[in-house]
C-alpha cells in the first residue's frame, strides 16, 4: 500500500503532480543520493559527476522553479502542491531537494521587489534556464557570524560591535564588495549567481546589512573548496570570497531600511522548505523501518508481530503526520499572506526537524546492527537529519527568535473571566 494522504480534498493536479514528483524522487534522486554520498566532495562536483546530468533532468522538468510565480515563468504551484512536491523530492533526497530548490533563492527574492529591469535580467533567464546552467545561492554566514546574523530583535542583533566579514560601500554608481561568507553556502562552490548579504552601515551592527544579487563571474570573486561534512553530502556547500568586486548600484537591491522585514521573509520561506522536506525524510525513515519489520524475523516471528516494535512504528508514523500538518498549515498561512507571520514557519521548521531526527535515529534502532551499516539507507538518514538541527538556523536561535515575537506582537492573554 502506498502511503496514505489525509488530505481528501487533493485535486487530480495535486495528485499528478505529486505522482510525477514521487517517481523523479524514486527513479532518479535515490540512485544519484547515493552514489554522490559516497563520493569525496571535491569528486561530487567534478566534470563526470552524477550531479549534472542530475540537475539537468531537474530543470527540464521545472523542479528549479517549484517556488517561482508563473507569471515570470515558474511553475506557480499553489502552497499546498509546494508542500506535497517537497516531501517527494525529499524522501528522495533532502540534500539534492535542497540543491534543485536553493538555485532559485536569488531570483525568488528579485521577484518581491517587482523591478522589471531586474525580473528581466535575472528572473526570467533563470525561468527559461532548462540546462542547469544557472544556479542560485543564498549567501549569509560568515566565518565569525552564524545563529547571531539570523537573531532580529536580540541585543547583539543591531549593535555597532558586530562587524560584518562582508562590506559594501558606495563610489559613485557602483558598490565596491570585500570579504568572504562561510562554507555552509549551499551550492557556494557550483554557483553562478548568489543572493549576498553585506554590510553597509557598521553603525548599526547587522540592521545596517543590505542584500544584492551577485553574478559571481565577476573579478574579483573566488571560490574555496567544497565542505566535507557527515551529512547531506549530497549537497554541494563551500566559501565565497570578494576581492574588490563591483557592482551596478542597482544589484543592491534590499537597503538597511527594508533589510529586517525582509530577513524575515526569507527566513519564513526558507523554514516552511525546512519543513516540507523534514516530513519528506521522517517518512523515508518510516518507510525503511516499516519494511524491514516485515522481512526481519527474530524470536520465530517477524519484528512487526513484537509489541514493542508495533508500538514505535506507530510512534514513527504519528511522527511523520504530525510534522506534515503542520508543515502544510504554515505553508498554507505564509505563502498566501504578506508580510508572513514568521513565528508559524519557525514552529514548523524547528518541530519537524526535531521529529526527522527522531523518526531516523527510530529508523536505526529498528534495523537494529544493521541499521548502523551502510547497505542500507538509514545512516543516511540519519546522518542528513542531524543536519538539519542546525541548518537555516539551529533550532535554539530560531526558537528564541518565536520567542522575541511573541513577547512582541502577542497582546497579554486576558486573565478576566
Ligand atoms: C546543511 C546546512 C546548510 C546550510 N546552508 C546555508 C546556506 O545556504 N547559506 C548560508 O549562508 N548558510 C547556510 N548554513 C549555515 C547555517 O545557517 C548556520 O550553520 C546556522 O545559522 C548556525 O550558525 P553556526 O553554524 O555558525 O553556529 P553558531 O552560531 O556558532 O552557534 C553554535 C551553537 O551555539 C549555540 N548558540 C548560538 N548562539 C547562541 C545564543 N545567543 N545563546 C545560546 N546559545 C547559542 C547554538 O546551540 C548553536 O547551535 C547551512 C548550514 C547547514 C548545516
Amino acid at each position: 500500500m502506498r502511503y496514505f494522504d489525509i488530505n481528501l480534498d487533493l485535486s487530480e493536479d495535486d495528485i499528478a503532480l505529486r505522482d510525477a514528483a514521487r517517481q523523479f524522487a524514486e527513479q532518479e534522486m535515490r540512485p544519484v543520493a547515493r552514489q554522490l554520498d559516497q563520493m569525496s566532495a571535491e569528486e561530487g562536483v567534478a566534470e563526470d559527476s552524477p550531479l549534472w546530468p542530475f540537475l539537468k533532468k531537474a530543470y527540464s522538468l521545472g523542479y528549479h522553479k517549484i517556488l517561482l510565480p508563473e507569471y515570470y515563468g515558474g511553475l506557480g504551484l499553489s502552497p499546498l502542491q509546494t508542500n506535497i512536491v517537497f516531501e517527494e523530492l525529499a524522501w528522495g533526497s533532502f540534500g539534492l531537494a535542497l540543491t534543485v530548490t536553493v538555485v532559485c533563492f536569488p531570483f525568488y527574492c528579485i521577484c518581491m521587489t517587482n523591478n522589471d529591469e531586474m525580473i528581466e535580467k535575472f528572473v526570467k533567464p533563470f525561468c527559461d534556464c532548462t540546462d542547469g546552467s544557472i544556479r542560485g545561492c543564498w549567501a549569509i554566514t560568515e566565518p565569525e557570524h552564524g545563529s547571531d546574523m539570523l537573531a532580529v530583535g536580540e541585543e547583539c542583533f543591531d549593535s555597532p560591535n558586530m562587524k560584518g566579514n562582508v562590506r559594501a560601500k558606495l563610489e559613485g554608481e557602483q558598490w565596491v564588495l570585500n570579504g568572504q561568507k562561510s562554507a555552509w553556502v549551499s551550492g557556494g562552490t557550483i554557483s553562478t549567481h548568489a543572493m549576498l548579504h553585506v554590510q553597509i552601515d557598521p553603525s548599526k551592527g547587522f540592521a545596517g546589512n543590505g542584500v544584492c544579487i551577485l553574478p559571481l563571474d565577476l573579478q574579483g570573486v573566488s571560490k574555496g573548496k567544497p565542505l566535507e561534512k557527515i551529512g547531506q553530502r549530497d549537497l554541494n556547500q563551500g566559501e565565497i570570497y570578494f576581492d574588490d568586486v563591483r557592482i551596478p548600484k542597482d544589484y543592491m537591491f534590499v537597503d538597511p531600511d527594508f533589510y529586517v522585514p525582509l530577513l524575515d521573509i526569507i527566513l519564513a520561506a526558507a523554514n516552511l522548505c525546512m519543513a516540507s522536506w523534514s516530513v519528506g525524510l521522517s517518512r523515508a525513515a518510516f518507510d525503511e523501518a516499516l519494511n524491514y519489520t516485515k522481512e526481519r524475523v527474530q524470536g520465530g516471528k517477524p519484528l512487526i508481530e513484537h509489541y514493542t516494535t508495533k508500538q514505535r512504528i506507530f510512534d514513527m508514523f504519528a511522527r511523520v503526520e504530525t510534522a506534515r500538518a503542520i508543515a502544510r498549515a504554515a505553508i498554507n498561512l505564509n505563502l498566501n499572506i504578506s508580510p508572513p507571520h514568521v513565528e508559524y514557519s519557525l514552529v514548523a521548521k524547528t518541530q519537524c526537524t526535531e521529529m526527522a531526527f527522531k523518526n531516523t535515529h527510530d529508523a536505526i534502532q529498528i534495523l537494529g546492527g544493521n541499521g548502523l551499516t551502510k547497505e542500507y539507507l538509514t545512516e543516511k538518514l540519519f546522518r542528513d537529519a542531524r543536519s538539519t538541527l542546525i541548518e537555516d538556523g539551529n533550532n535554539e536561535t530560531l526558537s528564541r527568535h518565536g520567542g522575541h515575537i511573541l513577547m512582541e506582537s502577542y497582546p497579554r492573554a486576558p486573565l478576566d473571566f
